[in-house]
């Protein structure tokens, strides 16, 4: 693909068009428009990575995952109180 000069180098794909094209914005900086210049690609990734994990953390099923974990630690606590009855019980009927 021939890039035209003073225009944004990215390649843009539109939903639904098999192949892609040269973005339509004039560059700006480094041969990029703002959009599409390196450093705002990488901070918008970064910030769609928080809100990714900020939502995941939120999602019913983190939630449920920590309920789980939750569990698991109260089941192992009361088991160790079982054990800890259990032995005051044999203690007691000597
Ligand atoms: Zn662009």
């Amino acid at each position: 693909m021939n890039m035209r000069e003073g225009y944004c180098r990215a390649d843009v794909y539109t939903p639904g068009r098999m192949r892609s094209h040269q973005c339509r914005r004039k560059a700006k900086e480094d041969g990029y428009c703002h959009q599409h210049h390196p450093e705002t690609v990488r901070a918008r990734e970064e910030k769609s990575r928080a809100d990714y994990a900020a939502a995941m953390e939120k999602s019913p099923w983190r939630m449920l995952e920590k309920s789980q974990i939750k569990r698991a630690e109260l089941e192992e606590r009361v088991k160790c109180l079982e054990a800890e009855i259990e032995r005051l019980m044999k203690g007691g009927a000597k």
